[in-house]
């Protein structure tokens, strides 16, 4: 009887050991995008890297430790809806493009009316030019041959729509210039575009993306337009969040010729409610694990430090991430 009895409280002293380590970790979670895209690629290397900082970290799950914290990096509906589920403190983190981190920082665009003042910056990542992919057979060349074609404009609270908005702002339309729109997601407009259902989507993501390589490759053999003229050069020369941007030949199958466009920067955002300790620790792991980090996706590969602590950044840099950049002398 004894012997139950011990065995029972030792089973008792084991649960509740197990219980407390299971709730030591702190977790916390850093929005992307679509499944096929570039952030969730990126929302995930960057969680790899913080665990790999916590197995290597010898001093157990204690506070300020990346032991203490755990990461998951689901896939969402892309840069707004990140901006605004971090506002909301549901995300700690997300990825989101430069222009829409500037317009939720300044309350301009989309977020008038709704500015994000905590909203901070950590680091930049890949360039993502502006792309819009059309099916060989619509003969889109340009801009102006989209009208009366069947275009997807994306989801709302994606970059891509927000972006593909304010061209068509620029270009002086509305949806009424083409036959029809639809708000398919990034994962969603590939099949669209391949089945015939749409003539081209607008898109703002890293390359090379595997996702294009089957637009460039199926039954549609689509390639990116060009986006140049007075109209776009107007985007790139009112906004230091926009810049030129070229997808080079050769980078998708069948792409015979440069396609010259505008783009943005994919930027890792928090909120100034995030703790230091968390945001450090997270910068610490990507800067610190740099060539692994680089090598989760072709799209970092020209990534470098130096750039990443200013460039497409128009919030704030967070403390924590500060701190960082000061004690690897980056800053
Ligand atoms: N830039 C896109 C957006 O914010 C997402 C691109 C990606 O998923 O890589 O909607």
């Amino acid at each position: 009887m004894k012997k139950i009895i011990s065995s029972i409280s030792a089973f008792l002293v084991l649960f509740a050991f197990s219980g407390s380590i299971a709730k030591s970790a702190e977790f916390f979670t850093i929005g992307t995008g679509g499944p096929t895209g570039v952030y969730f690629q990126t929302g995930n290397a960057i969680c790899k890297m913080l665990h790999k900082s916590a197995i290597s970290a010898d001093h157990g799950r204690k506070k300020g430790t990346a032991k203490a914290y755990r990461c998951t990096a689901p896939s969402t509906g892309g840069s707004n809806y990140n901006i605004g589920q971090i506002k909301d403190g549901e995300f700690q983190f997300g990825v989101a493009q430069s222009d829409w981190q500037f317009h939720a920082y300044n309350g301009s665009s989309k977020w008038e009316g709704n500015q994000f003042s905590n909203l901070r910056a950590v680091f930049s990542v890949h360039n993502e030019p502006f792309q819009i992919w059309a099916s060989k057979k619509s003969k889109i060349k340009d801009f102006k041959s989209l009208k009366g074609k069947v275009v997807n404009i994306g989801n709302p609270g994606s970059g891509q729509r927000g972006t593909m908005e304010e061209l068509m702002k620029a270009q002086g339309v509305d949806n009424s210039y083409f036959k029809s729109v639809t708000e398919l997601t990034s994962s969603e407009q590939v099949k669209a575009l391949c089945d015939g259902k749409i003539d081209a989507f607008g898109y703002s993501v890293g390359f090379p993306n595997g996702a294009m390589e089957q637009a460039a490759t199926c039954k549609a053999k689509a390639s990116p337009i060009n986006l140049t003229g007075s109209p776009v050069q107007g985007l790139i020369d009112g906004a230091d969040y926009y810049a030129k941007a070229v997808i080079p030949k050769g980078t998708y199958s069948n792409q015979k010729k440069d396609a010259t466009t505008f783009g943005v920067k994919a930027t890792v955002v928090t909120s100034a409610d995030v703790s230091e300790e968390l945001v450090y620790l997270v910068t610490k792991a990507v800067m610190e694990n740099f060539d692994d980090f680089k090598a989760q996706h072709p799209a970092f590969s020209f990534l470098k430090k130096e750039d990443m602590i200013k460039a497409g950044l128009s919030a704030p840099l967070h403390p924590g991430a500060i701190k960082y950049y000061k004690e690897a002398g980056l800053m």
